[in-house]
């Protein structure tokens, strides 16, 4: 699955919500979250982000490495 990390906090730019051919992206609070069961990892939303948020999975940077578990997260409080 891909995930969305800090950069897309208070930015919310919603450019990945208009790629996503599964409308799989949700807006939280401060930043938009993938459904990781609904995620084809078709990479189309990676880059249409203009501030670089959206990793797959085993690429995101060890210092976000915690907002792959914060959007499993927002889901299951959902
Ligand atoms: Fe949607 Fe594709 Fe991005 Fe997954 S990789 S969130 S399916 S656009």
């Amino acid at each position: 699955t891909y995930t969305i990390a800090e950069p897309c906090v208070d930015v919310l730019d919603k450019a990945c919500i208009e790629e996503c051919p599964v409308d799989c992206i949700y807006e939280g609070n401060r930043m938009l979250y993938i459904q990781p069961d609904e995620c084809v990892d078709c990479g189309a939303c990676e880059p249409v982000c203009p501030v670089e948020a959206i990793f797959y999975e085993d690429d995101v940077p060890d210092e976000w490495a915690e907002y792959v578990t914060a959007n499993i997260d927002f889901f299951d409080e959902i």
